[in-house]
């Protein structure tokens, strides 16, 4: 079949042109025409009240510190591409002075405090976080390009519940482990990616802190603006000094973290490629490891399944957060039956997500986090197209600056198909067809990765049967992307391996010999 080619261009004055040129809507004509609805005025929170310092500085010891090199890199708006501000560049220097200050604190201080007073400290983070989370879902959505109502009523509320959840368990260890007497570990290295900068943190923090344990965290290049914020937050907390230490940097921090003789436990969450990495410098060390790595998780919709809803889950599963999500139901499996139907209505939902200004309360689809992430979308979408796969999108004018894809999605793939396999991480979604439950499991599996997966249905009965024979670590039915502090989430196979989330996430930072 002849691929089309609607896939958005770089002008030669390197501004996006509309994805669909032909057939894009002007401007000026949204209001009225805009997937056949009338377009909601401009509705932008106000970045103003919250202004970013121009540079940024390490986080050691409960002070903000000077980078020993005294180098700093840009962090911009992928929005807009303007430079925010900068960002201190942490050497083996300065991520040894904070895995000195992390172990003192923990022998001196944290480690030795009655659990109920860790357990305070970290309830009064979570109130600090809940009284600043609108300054907090506005940088955030500044720094990464996700839409803010995703991080106002998403993120930022979820951050706040870890911190709660797991302050909980501060003094409840025995309870949680009977018969056991857990310890912490030591001082954790934690190295967390830039598609949920807050999150992840949270995710990270919070238990290890909440078990006794110090810490080392090293946000992403791109988005490290709030965990720097939490700092702050930390500081107002009162938090014993040297206790959370935040380096900042690109990958050569995060290996200094990894390699870093006195850790006792590293937690990355980011790609499978560095996962390996990871896992191959730190075999024969001793050192604990839970690696939260990609995905391509199958949305599987069985016929008998309420098709409007179904719909608007895979819209949630790829689309949210612009697909920038290890757990996106970024290959969507339609049962035979019901293939034109749910393609229809997937075309005809797309036309109305609304792509545009993150920081307006009616933008569905952000920016993209970087211009690396695009050209990576735009290139796995071209092996589609060359391989034979044909594509939708929405139809809409893209910002001329800042980086941008349309939401689309993808048919005629093959499982061979690179789109079938590897991960996009960006809104694109490819859709494949079945015919019998044992062929959407057989197909649901068969990717390198094990991490998420979604089943549709009108019956119990099958989704219990496919949920056990799914090798995936969070199954969700008739729904998608839905998240809970008390419950794990990890992978299996090239996804990973150890859980976050609920009490394996707590056993996942403590001794429990
Ligand atoms: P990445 O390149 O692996 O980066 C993740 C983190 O590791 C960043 O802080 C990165 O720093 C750092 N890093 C890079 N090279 C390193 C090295 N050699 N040693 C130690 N640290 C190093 O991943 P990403 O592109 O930022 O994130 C996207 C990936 O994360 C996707 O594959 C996604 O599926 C995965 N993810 C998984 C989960 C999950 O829970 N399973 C959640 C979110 C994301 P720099 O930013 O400076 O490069
Ligand atoms: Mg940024």
């Amino acid at each position: 079949m002849k691929a089309k080619t609607q896939v958005a261009k770089i002008s030669t004055k390197g501004a996006l042109v509309p994805a669909l040129a032909p057939t894009a809507i002007p401007l000026k004509d949204r209001r009225l025409n805009f997937g056949g609805k009338w377009e909601y005025a401009p509705s932008p929170e106000d970045a103003k009240s919250y202004p970013i310092a121009l540079r940024h500085e390490l986080f050691i010891n409960g002070k903000f510190v000077v980078p020993a090199a005294g180098t700093y890199f840009p962090s911009i708006n992928p929005a807009t591409e303007q430079q925010l501000t900068e960002i201190a560049e942490a050497n083996a220097a300065d991520v040894d002075a904070a895995v000195k200050a992390a172990r003192r604190a923990y022998d001196r201080v944290w480690g030795k405090m009655p659990a109920r007073e860790r357990g305070k400290y970290l309830y009064r983070i979570a109130r600090i976080i809940q009284e600043k989370a609108r300054e907090l879902a506005v940088l955030e959505t500044i720094d990464g390009g996700k839409p803010i109502k995703e991080s106002r009523d998403v993120d930022l509320p979820l951050v706040a519940a870890h911190f709660f959840y797991y302050a909980g368990w501060a003094d409840k260890l025995k309870y949680a482990f009977p018969g056991k007497t857990p310890r912490p570990l030591g001082v954790a290295g934690q190295i967390i990616p830039w598609n949920f900068p807050l999150l992840m943190a949270a995710w990270k923090l919070a238990p290890a802190l909440a078990c006794g344990n110090t810490v080392v965290l090293k946000p992403a290049e791109t988005t490290s603006i709030t965990a720097l914020r939490l700092a702050q937050i930390f500081q107002e907390a009162g938090l014993p000094e040297g206790v959370v230490n935040i380096v900042t940097g690109a990958g050569a921090t995060g290996a200094a973290i990894v390699n870093h003789p006195d850790i006792n436990k590293i937690a990355f969450t980011g790609s499978t490629e560095v996962g390996k990495l990871i896992a191959r410098s730190m075999a024969g060390t001793g050192k604990h490891l839970t690696l939260e790595l990609g995905g391509k998780a199958a949305n599987i919709i069985f016929e008998d399944a309420p098709l409007d809803q179904a719909v608007e889950g895979v819209i949630a599963g790829i689309y949210f957060n612009q697909g920038h999500v290890c757990c996106a139901g970024s290959r969507l499996l339609v049962q035979e039956g019901v293939y034109a139907r749910v393609v229809k209505k997937l075309r005809d939902r797309i036309q109305t997500l609304r792509v545009g200004n993150p920081l307006d309360k009616n933008t569905d689809i952000g920016a993209i986090n970087s211009a690396g992430q695009l050209a990576r979308i735009r290139e796995l979408v071209q092996s589609g197209l060359d391989e034979g796969a044909t594509l939708q999108q929405t139809q809409c004018a893209l910002p001329a600056r800042g980086f941008w894809y349309p939401p689309s999605f993808l048919t005629g793939v093959t499982h061979a198909h690179r789109v079938a396999q590897e991960e996009i991480f960006g809104p694109v979604l490819s859709v494949m067809t079945f015919r019998t439950p044992e062929e959407a499991l057989e197909r649901a599996n068969n990717t390198p990765y094990g991490l998420s997966a979604g089943i549709w249905t009108d019956k119990g009965s099958k989704i219990f049967k496919m949920a056990a024979k799914l090798n995936a670590g969070v199954i969700w039915a008739n729904c998608y992307n839905k998240f809970d502090p008390a419950s794990p989430f990890g992978g299996y196979k090239e996804s990973g391996f150890g859980r976050e989330g609920g009490l394996p996430g707590l056993a996942a930072y403590c001794r429990l010999d």
